[in-house]
């Protein structure tokens, strides 16, 4: 069986593949030719990733997953959420993302988190979704080199470093993102 997984990232589509059984081929969206932009137009994290799977599913004719993160902060009604990549503004700037969270957070108490992965799965036209959460807290200041977007403003539950402080091996291991990831691979597990 072929899955796509909505992404131009090979190294990505890679390390689903090292994870799944080799009856399950993984093709990136390189793979079938795909290099125009998805559509990513919907209003929440979960329409978004079911957006993409099914624009692969429905243009290419071809079973798909596709995923989607946000950072929800409590206080921010949820906000970036949907729109983290572009939060401040249509540069998809990383510092200028934390800096805008870092200053509306400036007056509030609550400082709850957390990051959302949603992977939207659709074969034969049918969707599933998989959703992985880490909780946590939106530091005073950035910390730490490593890691991407938000990572050097949030502290996962549990630890005292931020995620841009540490190795990516341990990111990689709580992640919102492996969380969901590890559902799906346990889902396409039981269906080869
Ligand atoms: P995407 O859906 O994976 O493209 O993520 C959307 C946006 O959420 C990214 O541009 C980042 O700003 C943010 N984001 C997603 N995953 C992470 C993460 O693991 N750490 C920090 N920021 C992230």
């Amino acid at each position: 069986m072929k899955l796509v997984f909505a992404t131009s990232n090979q190294n990505k589509a890679n390390e689903i593949q090292s994870l799944i059984p080799d009856v399950i081929q993984i093709l990136s969206l390189l793979d079938i030719q795909c290099n125009e932009e998805i559509p990513e137009t919907q209003p929440t994290i979960e329409r978004n990733a079911s957006q993409k799977a099914f624009y692969v599913y429905e243009k290419y004719n071809k079973n798909c997953f596709a995923d989607d993160t946000g950072l929800e902060v409590e206080s921010l009604d949820g906000s970036p959420g949907v729109f983290s990549a572009r939060y401040a503004g249509e540069s998809r700037d990383a510092n200028q993302n934390m800096d805008k969270v870092l200053q509306e957070l400036e007056l509030k108490e609550n400082r709850k988190a957390r990051f959302k992965t949603v992977i939207s799965l659709v074969i034969n036209g049918n969707e599933m979704q998989f959703e992985g959460v880490v909780n946590g807290v939106i530091l005073s200041e950035k910390r730490g080199e490593s890691g991407f977007g938000y990572d050097p403003i949030f502290l996962p539950d549990g630890y005292d470093l931020s995620f841009a402080q540490m190795d990516l091996l341990t990111k990689n291991k709580i992640s919102h993102r492996a969380k969901a990831v590890n559902k799906l691979v346990e889902y396409l597990r039981t269906i080869v």
